[in-house]
Parts: C-alpha cells; sequence; structure tokens
C-alpha cells in the first residue's frame, strides 16, 4: 500500500479514537483549548475537530 496513504488512514484513526474517548466522557464537541462548544455545522462537516472557530485549529 501507498506509504503516505497508510499513515493519513492511521492519523484519521487515531482523530476518530480520540472523538469517540470523548464522546464517552462527555467532552465531545466542545472546543480543547477555550471549552466553549464547537458550531454544530462545524462538526457536522468533521465531527473529529477539536477547536472553535476562534482558536487556532491543529487539525
Ligand atoms: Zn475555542
Amino acid at each position: 500500500m501507498n506509504n503516505a496513504i497508510a499513515v493519513r488512514r492511521r492519523q484519521a484513526l487515531q482523530r476518530l479514537d480520540a472523538a469517540l474517548k470523548r464522546l464517552r466522557d462527555g467532552e465531545f464537541g466542545y472546543c480543547l483549548e477555550c471549552g466553549e462548544e464547537i458550531a454544530l455545522r462545524r462538526l457536522e462537516l468533521d465531527p473529529t475537530v477539536t477547536f472553535c472557530t476562534e482558536c487556532p485549529s491543529r487539525t
């Protein structure tokens, strides 16, 4: 398999895993930086986002 694709797939899985963990912990949908709720539209576009639009995104 193309190595770059394998790396991207692994990173996507890690992001999903982290999102599921936050879901279990009741922290899903909140910005990791400021703790504000992340806009629903943003979560619908990418459920693995961890920052609101006000904070610098690391993703
Ligand atoms: Zn924020």
